[in-house]
């Protein structure tokens, strides 16, 4: 076993759990508990990660870096990892992303990390969360922040808000409703609470340091009022906790360990930490408190990953859904042809940093061959189909005869068989095999030439047939006696190109979409312009062509890789037979 390359974050996991830092961690009695319970946690000493997205689009790539490090390094170091559902925005969640994120993270393969507490709840056993079962937690940390004198509730226009904040270079500027009194403002928060006030009206501060160099100390809003029916609650709230509020209490009431996020989140850790801090004061919260740390973002060239300008793409039909195979969610990289095991290499090998970049398109495909290859069926398919007629099949083999071809399933993997396939007078072969009169350097069929047909005979090209708008309709042949691969004769006469092909009397008739990168630009959204007008036209070639017979009984099973042509896996969402091409065989970027 090579070695893992390390990161910074393994080296804070291992010194943490060198020095002991969780194990003589206690339940502390407070009402967080019953949520430790109903969480099924019953060894607080584990290192304990998350992977907390919010239901409100479909997974991508860059979310399969963040579910690949937080689940690789808790199996690592023998932790559990939480799939946590960050629901604290009902107006933009809903039921479908849950079902479909679930769905996608058991399918990366991190379905079997279980709870330590046999006795917990099944759904609490998979280590499953929702941020919205603590609201009502929540609510009493906000209530406690108010007693405590440490918030307020804000009754200024969210337009007198953001000029009293204040910039870069100017502090800001204290609230005329920061002075008043932890009794006042409780009797506030509950009325918020209760109805009593419009949506927007006022909004619950943290009350922090209006002069703070970090903008996000400045009285940051932790509650606001949202008339908005939730997917998990229904209409029993009306006010919901801000994301910069929930986040760091769900990371404590699940006794995470290490917090992962990106670097945008670096200055909002000071705030974290503060309320946490308070939150314990308070005697809500046990210590040791989370830490957050932060990594550089994965950014994948020609791909765009923010949930926003994808959801364009699929509103304004520059594609055919969130599964598309073109976009960059795990559901299309799925039905592209993309494995679990090729995206778990590709994370890996983009490696864990704090200095963001962009990685290479490339390599997403270098991880998809690199894992097909050892194990992907092979199989012969013309995706641009033209017919090949053997003039003396009649004469040399018999008229109306069929010979019988076998090839190897996977050339390194004899135990995994043959695949049987017939070879006869008419055959299927690709247009771009033959030319009237060839390039330089070109060893396919022209008039005179001999090339082997893989598996099969050496023939010798005698012409072609055209109709009347030149329009090419058949390639002529003639076949050489006793060269069939495999037999004594095979090597007797030497030839420079091997063809693919399908016999026309076995062909299997299928359609091919042929995929190129979505957007033309490296940095698609880079810059002020518009980040549609870097599509790329012609993302999305079809062809109706055949594949061997027996393809797509093996395609059932994963990828298959037509020889000469790439990685192919069956469209899931076609009823026809439908290969959507993964990737080709080579590196073609950039040409
Ligand atoms: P978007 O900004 O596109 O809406 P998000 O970051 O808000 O995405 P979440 O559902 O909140 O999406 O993300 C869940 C987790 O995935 C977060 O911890 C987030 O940091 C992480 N994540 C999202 N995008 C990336 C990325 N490109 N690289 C690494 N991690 C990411
Ligand atoms: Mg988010
Ligand atoms: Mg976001």
């Amino acid at each position: 076993e090579p070695t893992k390359p390390s990161n910074f974050l393994r080296h804070v996991i291992e010194a943490d759990l060198s020095q002991g830092r969780y194990a003589g961690r206690r339940w502390g009695g407070g009402p967080g508990d019953a949520a430790h319970h109903a969480a099924g946690i019953a060894d607080p000493a584990r290192v304990r990660l998350r992977f907390p997205p919010e239901p409100n689009g479909y997974l991508h790539i860059g979310h399969a870096k963040s579910i690949w490090l937080n689940f690789s390094l808790a199996a690592e170091y023998g932790g559990v990892c939480h799939l946590r559902f960050d629901d604290t925005n009902p107006e933009k969640e809903d039921q479908e992303y849950v079902d479909s994120i679930r769905d996608t993270v058991r399918w990366l393969g991190y379905d079997t990390l279980l709870a330590d507490d046999p006795a917990a709840p099944a759904q609490a056993r998979e280590h499953e969360y929702f941020a919205s079962d603590y609201f009502d937690l929540m609510y009493r940390a906000a209530e406690a922040l108010v007693e405590a004198g440490h918030a307020y509730v804000d009754e200024q226009t969210p337009e007198q808000m953001r000029a009293n904040r204040g910039d870069f270079t100017t502090p800001g500027t204290d609230s005329p409703f920061r002075g008043r009194s932890p009794a006042d403002n409780l009797a506030r928060l509950r009325e918020m609470r209760d109805g009593k006030h419009a949506d927007g009206s006022m909004v619950l501060r943290a009350k922090i340091d209006m002069a703070s160099p970090n903008i996000n100390l400045r009285d940051p809003a932790i509650y606001r009022i949202r008339r908005a029916t939730h997917h998990n609650t229904g209409d029993r709230w009306c006010i919901y906790p801000m994301y910069t509020f929930a986040h760091p209490i769900e990371d404590a009431l699940e006794q995470i360990t290490h917090s992962i996020c990106t670097l945008e989140f670096e200055d909002q850790r000071p705030f974290y930490d503060w309320l946490l801090e308070r939150l314990t004061e308070a005697g809500l919260l046990s210590a040791p408190q989370p830490h957050q740390y932060e990594f550089a973002r994965l950014n994948v060239t020609y791909m765009v990953t923010s949930k926003r300008k994808l959801r364009q793409l699929v509103e304004e039909q520059h594609v055919s859904g969130w599964d598309d195979p073109r976009m960059p969610t795990l559901a299309g990289l799925r039905r592209r042809g993309y494995t679990p095991a090729a995206l778990r290499l590709f994370c890996e090998r983009s490696g864990v940093t704090k200095v963001g970049g962009w990685t290479d398109y490339s390599a997403l495909e270098a991880a998809l061959r690199e894992t097909l290859e050892p194990v992907a069926a092979r199989a012969m398919a013309v995706l641009e189909p033209v017919p090949l007629v053997l003039s003396n099949w009649d004469e040399v083999m018999g008229e109306g005869f069929l010979d019988d071809c076998q090839a190897p399933v996977h050339p390194h993997h004899p135990e995994q068989g043959q695949r049987q396939f017939r070879f006869g007078r008419e055959l299927w072969i690709e247009k771009s095999d033959y030319e009237d009169t060839p390039p330089k350097g070109y060893n396919r069929l022209y008039p005179g030439n001999k090339v082997r047909l893989k598996y099969g005979h050496v023939i010798e090209c005698t012409g072609a047939e055209r109709d009347a708008e030149g329009k090419l309709t058949a390639v002529l042949a003639r076949l050489l006696p006793d060269t069939k691969s495999g037999t004594p004769g095979a090597d007797s006469v030497k030839v420079k190109g091997v063809i693919t092909w399908v016999s026309a009397s076995d062909a299997v008739p299928a359609e091919f979409n042929l995929y190129d990168r979505l957007f033309t630009q490296p940095h698609p959204d880079a810059g002020d312009g518009d980040f549609l007008s870097n599509l790329n036209p012609a993302s999305l070639s079809r062809t109706q062509g055949f594949v061997e017979p027996g393809t797509a009984e093996r395609a059932a099973q994963g990828p298959v890789q037509f020889e000469r042509h790439g990685y192919f896996v069956i469209d899931s969402a076609a009823t026809a037979l439908v290969f959507n091409r993964a990737a080709g065989l080579r590196d073609n970027w950039g040409k």
